[in-house]
């Protein structure tokens, strides 16, 4: 506590010995570690019992109830931050921003804490004002002691005000992060597209409703022999074309890159002919592309994709629909690639 040990207490000059053993037990209770700044804490709460500090400590541990590290922040004094163990940055980020939110929470009942302490010790020198007005008529010690507590009061609470400003301002900052962390957690880097978890998610929460639901699943045809022939980074380039391509032709419908060179499409409320007609728009647009080497011009040669195309039955889960429309992708490759199968 800033200015503890500035001011010596009746109490501290007559008793020290029980004082500092009341500081002893009061870390014990609350388990704090007996560091300068938790002493002065204790300090400045035991030796001043009736200051608005000690009254508001006394309202939180009522009944028993434990101080918390924050507890002792809001009320002004001062703890070293504890290291956590994070298993990866999105839930290291949900700790954050819980832990921003519960420092809002005592911000505000610190600053209630305050202001009411405050505000009873105003009324009670009104009340003085008044008693010592009507005994002496002369109220100026009274006045000046009301001055003191108002402009303390003031201080404080302007004090706590900036406190909620700054943590506003970080839990914000950090909500943008944790938006961020969630989104690359669900993005494919190479393609940009949708990743398979976003994907499984997306079908989880189609399925929850009674929407009618398609599923593909297009496989690159002999995408080995363009890394082979071309080296992967022209294979990655290929890739980003067929993501762009089926984006393009599939419209709202989800396109995600489920793994390796195999992409899915969802397709919700629509009838299988309206499915296939636009797999089979994306098939046409991917296979007549000339795709050409960017640094000497020279053609790559066709690339397709096949696809098997499947229904989603009422409780389907994402893999057992995965694995008829696989079934039907692996027809298409056997029978000649370049096509779709519709199951
Ligand atoms: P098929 O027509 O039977 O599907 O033949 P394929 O060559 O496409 O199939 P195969 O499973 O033999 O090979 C898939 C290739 O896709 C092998 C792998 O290196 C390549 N591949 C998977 N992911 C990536 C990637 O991110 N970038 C690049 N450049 N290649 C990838
Ligand atoms: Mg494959
Ligand atoms: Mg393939």
């Amino acid at each position: 506590m800033k200015g503890a040990h500035v001011v010596r207490s009746e109490q501290a000059g007559s008793a020290p010995r029980q004082l500092f053993d009341r500081i002893g037990d009061f870390l014990t209770a609350q388990r704090l570690d007996p560091d300068p700044a938790n002493y002065a804490f204790a300090y400045a709460i035991l030796a001043y019992p009736d200051a608005p500090l000690a009254q508001a400590v006394a309202r939180l541990t009522d009944g028993g109830v434990r101080l918390t590290l924050r507890d002792i922040e809001a009320l002004g004094g001062e703890v070293t931050p504890g290291t956590g163990s994070e298993r990866d940055r999105a839930d290291g980020l949900i700790a954050q921003t819980q832990l921003q939110v519960e420092g809002f929470a005592d911000i505000i009942q610190g600053l209630h804490a305050e202001t009411h302490g405050f505000g009873r010790e105003l009324a009670e020198s009104a009340d003085r004002i008044r008693q010592q007005q009507a005994a002496l008529d002369n109220g100026s010690a009274a006045v000046a002691e009301v001055a003191r507590i108002t402009a303390a009061m003031v201080a404080r609470v302007r004090t706590a005000e900036a406190r909620l400003e700054s943590a506003t301002r970080e839990a914000a900052e950090l909500r943008a992060k944790l938006e961020e962390a969630r989104d690359n957690a669900r993005r494919d880097p190479l393609t940009d597209l949708p990743n398979r978890r976003a994907f499984e998610e997306a079908f989880a929460s189609h399925a929850a409703t009674d929407a009618t639901m398609w599923l593909a699943v297009c496989d690159i045809d002999h995408f080995k022999s363009v890394n082979d022939r071309f080296g992967h980074a022209v294979g990655d380039r290929v890739l980003r074309a067929i993501a762009a391509a089926l984006r393009e032709a599939c419209g709202n419908h989800l396109v995600a890159r489920y793994g390796g060179e195999e992409f899915v499409v969802l397709f919700t409320d629509m009838d299988a002919g309206s499915a296939r007609a636009t797999l089979e728009i994306a098939r046409e647009l991917v296979a007549t592309k000339r795709y050409r080497l960017r640094e000497t011009d020279e053609p790559l040669g066709a690339v397709t994709f096949s696809a098997g195309l499947a229904p989603v039955a009422k409780g389907d889960t994402a893999r057992a629909a995965f694995g008829r429309a696989d079934r039907l992708l692996y027809r298409a490759k056997n029978e000649g690639r370049n096509c779709i199968r519709v199951g």
